[in-house]
């Protein structure tokens, strides 16, 4: 029962993206794989970047970060909030 956020998990100063999510951006860890949010194109290497960072700093799981072209599947489900990452 995954509902995929309509926008862009990016808030920039205080303002969500309005985009439609292009991509759903999960980490990849050992045995498991958490996602964090979706993005949209203009913003999917920021959050890459965002990512690394909260990686360096304990905040996420640690592991290889993916991107993948968002389709109508819905079979991840959110296990971390992204709202509460993703403040540039
Ligand atoms: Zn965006």
């Amino acid at each position: 029962m995954t509902v995929l956020p309509e926008r862009c998990s990016i808030r920039e100063n205080g303002q969500d993206c309005p985009m439609p999510p292009e991509f759903v951006i999960s980490i990849k860890s050992k045995d498991d794989e958490y996602m964090v949010g979706v993005t949209c194109d203009n913003h999917k290497k920021i959050f890459g970047d965002k990512l690394e960072s909260l990686q360096k700093e304990g905040k996420v799981p640690q592991g290889s970060i993916h991107f993948e072209g968002l389709k109508p599947v819905g079979t991840a489900c959110i296990k971390v909030d992204p709202n509460d990452l993703i403040q540039l």
